[in-house]
């Protein structure tokens, strides 16, 4: 009777714990496979594109507002009729046309960004 009931005991006693740790390492493996997974997708690759598209888009912006003659001032004449806002207060009194569409100039405005 003593022989076999500890043998026993303490065989189903390991199996049973080796089947719940195995079932916990799984669990927590996947967890932090998931949030490995998510890091790697989300935190250095979004802060990285976030970065570079608020780059290109301040780029993008700034060449839209820049002076298309001189490239040095904010454009901030605009050309009447067509409204095309392309030239700084420096380059706009000497032209005849419109730099974007080649409409004649008959007016400017002066414009301010608020
Ligand atoms: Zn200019
Ligand atoms: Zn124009």
């Amino acid at each position: 009777a003593i022989g076999p009931t500890p043998q026993e005991t303490s065989e189903s006693g390991a199996h049973e714990k080796t089947q719940k740790n195995q079932d916990k390492d799984a669990a927590t493996s996947n967890t932090e496979e998931k949030f490995d997974s998510l890091n790697d997708a989300l935190a250095p690759a979004m802060s990285l594109e976030d970065t570079r598209s608020l780059m290109e888009e301040n780029k993008k912006l700034r060449d839209l507002r820049m002076c298309k003659i001189c490239m040095e001032n904010d454009a901030s004449i605009a050309m009447l009729p067509c409204g095309h806002l392309c030239c700084c207060a420096d380059c706009a009194p000497a032209m005849r046309k419109c730099p974007i569409c080649r409409q004649f100039v008959k007016g400017t405005v002066r414009t301010w960004l608020a």
